[in-house]
């Protein structure tokens, strides 16, 4: 939360200099554009591609930005203007830094060293019941859970699946997990060999999944230029995806339920699609898209659909047993190529956990790196991480195997009914309404008749992390275990909220409702992703 205070100030302050500087050189601006158009090639070939891949109004803006930099001093008093910023947010982090260690003590401090840490550990907020998401074990049998968790991490965390004729123990856990998760996701239904490995997370899983879509469709198609089509609502994970592995990204609005628009999707199809994406559900807003018609479609163009599981793969299973309409989702549909599921999630398993899924061995072999030239011999490694702990693939295993099909049951009955609390109550809120109709623990909720970024500085008050969402301008909360016993807290504590901003609107001190609405209005996108990278550069 600090860092997001730091990082939307340093947007709102960035935002008045870029505005001063826009309107002042407008009008030559209006001249240049044309001219720079015209003269320079490889401005003019980047306007017409900002153009396809953005819109006529940002790319408009882009260019101007680019060609207001042109103007003698002006990059010179925009990166002045940045690095004020910066210092400012460095002088921050250098007073929160001051007296970290930065090299090793000459003497080592043996056992005193879990001393400072339990002293560390105290400075972290309190984050029991009120945190959106973030830590999914809690609940009455919580502190059970949690030592059997760490008791299983530690009873493996010096071996490393990466020497598999030496621990073949972790070996065994791996392939559990995933055949368990496979077994929960359509393996049966779907006829075919689902095969898996586990990976670091909802992240990881997604980049594999889509390098092996990309190294499959190249050998099956010839595809050498490959794009892929996501929702607005997809995870970030596959713009990581796209740099890293160097493919195009289209990204396509969703439809009025804020579900994947197929049709739209339909539209951007070519003969360079490698991969569609389905999410179920979504993380902004908790719906799930409408992964029949997108199988319908990956078949039809011949092309891979992975399925975001990260959120559903430990809820959904349950929910559909326990008798709420879920609508298909897994390998059962045809044309789902892989999927990604994470047990540190609603799987309650240790963090660093995550499982992928393809429909068969024929697209995974496409996920692994085999080196036959290498003087270290030869090599081959399945995930992008080469050592892995094995004591997550245990804490995993143990998670699993501890809480059963029953407990994940109970679990879900208890989250699901959570969060039909949360949505009754948040219909009960005249001011507030819900964004589209949640099909899990994911509720999201906005406003049109006050600033809901206000709201979330009241509850931000009150102690409760909630995710604050753009487009439209809303509030999340990912109901866990940890919220079970407090929806009547939360329910009042955000009626309070409603009230407080309804009779006193405006920004309270401190907060950061002005900078959210400040960084989803910037005009330049550009400028606004530079502010994001000089942040986290100087915060780690
Ligand atoms: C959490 C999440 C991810 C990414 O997972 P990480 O574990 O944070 O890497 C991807 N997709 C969805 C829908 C998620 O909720």
């Amino acid at each position: 939360m600090a860092e997001e205070i730091k990082i939307l100030s340093f947007l709102s302050e960035f935002r008045a200099s870029a505005n001063s500087l826009l309107s002042k050189y407008e009008p030559l601006a209006l001249v240049l554009i044309p001219i720079f158009s015209l003269f320079i090639a490889r401005l003019f070939q980047s306007a017409i591609v900002g153009v396809q891949e953005n819109g006529l109004k940002s790319s408009l803006i882009a260019s101007f930005m680019y060609i207001i930099k042109l103007v003698p001093g002006v990059r010179s008093y925009l990166d002045a203007e940045k690095q004020k910023v910066v210092d400012k947010l460095q002088s921050g982090n250098k007073s929160k830094r001051e007296g970290w260690r930065t090299q090793l003590p000459t003497a080592g401090l043996g056992n005193r060293v879990l001393e400072l840490m339990e002293e560390e550990k105290r400075k972290d907020v309190a984050w029991q019941g009120k945190c959106s998401g973030t830590v999914y074990i809690g609940g009455t049998e919580s502190e059970g859970h949690f030592s059997l968790i760490n008791e299983a991490c530690s009873m493996f965390a010096h071996t490393n699946p990466l020497h598999l004729d030496v621990f073949q123990s972790v070996v065994h856990y791996e392939a559990e997990v995933v055949a368990m998760t496979a077994a929960l996701l359509g393996r049966k239904a779907s006829g075919d060999q689902i095969c898996g490995n586990m990976t670091s997370g909802g992240t990881e899983s997604i980049l594999l999944a889509v390098k092996s879509s990309r190294d499959y469709m190249r050998t099956k198609k010839g595809i050498q230029n490959p794009e892929m089509i996501i929702p607005v609502s997809a995870h970030s994970a596959y713009d990581k995806a796209a740099q890293y592995f160097k493919i195009k990204l289209r990204r396509v609005p969703v439809n009025n339920e804020f579900q994947a628009d197929v049709k739209a999707i339909r539209r951007c199809m070519n003969k360079n699609t490698i991969l569609i994406v389905g999410s179920a559900p979504g993380f902004p807003h908790g719906i799930i898209d409408p992964i029949k018609e997108l199988g319908q479609l990956a078949m039809r163009f011949g092309v891979c659909l992975h399925v975001d599981l990260c959120l559903g793969g430990f809820v959904l299973p349950f929910a559909r047993k326990l008798g709420y309409p879920i609508p298909p989702f897994d390998f059962s549909v045809q044309g789902v190529t892989s999927i990604s599921a994470d047990v540190h999630k609603y799987g309650l398993a240790p963090k660093g956990t995550s499982v992928v899924l393809y429909r068969n061995h024929e697209i995974r072999k496409h996920q692994f790196v085999a080196v036959t030239e290498w003087s270290g011999g030869l090599y081959v490694s399945p995930t992008i991480a080469g050592s892995r702990s094995g004591g997550l693939i245990a804490g995993a295993w143990a998670a699993m195997m501890s809480l059963g099909e029953e407990g994940y049951l109970e679990n879900t009955r208890r989250i699901m009914e959570a969060s039909k609390k949360i949505q009754e109550g948040i219909k009960g809120i005249p001011e507030l309404f819900i964004v589209g109709k949640p099909d899990m623990t994911i509720v999201a909720f906005a406003s049109d008749k006050l600033d809901i970024f206000e709201v979330n500085d009241i509850m931000s008050s009150k102690g409760w992390h909630l995710n604050a969402l753009q487009r439209p301008n809303s509030l999340h909360i990912c109901v866990t275990l940890q919220h079970v016993p407090v929806v009547d807290d939360f329910l009042r504590d955000l009626q309070e909220s409603v009230k407080t901003v309804k009779e006193n609107p405006g920004p309270i001190s401190g907060g950061l409702a002005p900078i959210y609405g400040a960084a989803g209005r910037m005009p330049d996108r550009v400028m606004v992703q530079e502010l994001l990278v000089n942040f986290m550069d100087s915060s780690c």
